[in-house]
């Protein structure tokens, strides 16, 4: 099946690549040995201490890199483990996406090209995702635009702050791919103006958010079921805020210091600026 992410809406995209995501159940159920139980616990998450699995090495060494972090960013892991999440490695970024959260299905699909990539990339997405799968965990799914607004500050705030324990207030130095690219941009962005980083989502997740219907974002504007501590690594609060106003995230900020202030100002352009494709790759499909 051809899909681009030109030609389709992104629902179309998504309810496809639900279907391709059944489908691969389906193979993977009947592959060899397995059967239904079979092939659960093979792709299990799992965390450091569990015993060996079939699933993918790599993924196993994201998870880990999750979980020495920060002791904080251990419930992120311990959530999709225990046989609540299964994590797959395939082509979906010829679908548009780096990572998706199926919450119907209770799996996290990942680009297979990450598989080529430093792990850290991968470990961010997977920071992203299990965020996502902890918020259909403890609230469901977004209801109203707003909440899909505010569903995806709460992965992309996750996403930046382990990207910050990995590389610091700066993000990764010399980046060597357009993903580490858009992460040390978002991040920087995030430290800088978050308002501005708040517009930007919701320009970009507005094909994707603007299909539900009106409300408020507030059901998802808390600390609750994030990593604790995170208020102290990213300015979530000034988040948050321009969520709830929409005013404040129309009207460009001065530039906002955290952690103390010492970081000398860093010109950034938006993540507007940078590659547009990372923005598709940024998506993900959720269950409506
Ligand atoms: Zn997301």
């Amino acid at each position: 099946m051809i899909l681009t992410a030109n030609t389709v809406s992104t629902f179309t995209i998504r309810d496809n690549f639900l279907a391709l995501a059944v489908q691969d159940y389906q193979d993977l159920a009947t592959d060899g040995e397995s059967s239904q139980h079979n092939y659960h616990w093979r792709y299990d998450a799992v965390v450091p201490a569990d015993p060996q699995t079939g699933l993918d090495p790599v993924l196993r060494q994201a998870e880990t890199l999750i979980y020495e972090a920060r002791p904080d960013f251990r419930t992120l892991i311990g959530n999709l483990a225990g046989g609540r999440y299964q994590l797959l490695l395939q082509d979906i970024a010829s679908q548009g996406a780096y990572g998706a959260t199926s919450e119907r299905y209770h799996v996290i699909l990942f680009d297979t090209g990450f598989t080529k990539l430093d792990n850290h990339d991968l470990a961010g997405v997977m920071g992203h995702e299990a965020q996502h799968a902890a918020d259909f965990t403890a609230s469901g799914g977004p209801v109203t635009a707003n909440e899909c607004y505010a569903f995806e500050l709460r992965g992309f705030l996750v996403g930046s702050a382990l990207w910050q324990s990995f590389y610091g207030p700066n993000g990764k130095p010399n980046p060597s791919n357009a993903f580490e690219l858009r992460e040390n941009a978002i991040l920087l962005e995030f430290r800088q103006n978050p308002a501005r980083f708040v517009k930007n989502l919701q320009t970009f997740y507005a094909s994707e958010c603007d299909t539900l219907g009106p409300g408020a974002p507030d059901r998802f504007l808390t600390l609750a079921n994030l990593p604790p501590g995170i208020e102290t690594q990213l300015p979530v609060a000034q988040a948050f805020a321009a969520l709830r106003d929409p005013a404040l995230a129309q009207r460009p900020l001065p530039g906002l210091q955290v952690n103390g202030g010492a970081q000398a100002p860093v010109d950034v352009r938006s993540i507007a600026d940078l590659v547009p494709a990372i923005d598709r790759g940024s998506q993900h499909f959720m269950e409506p």
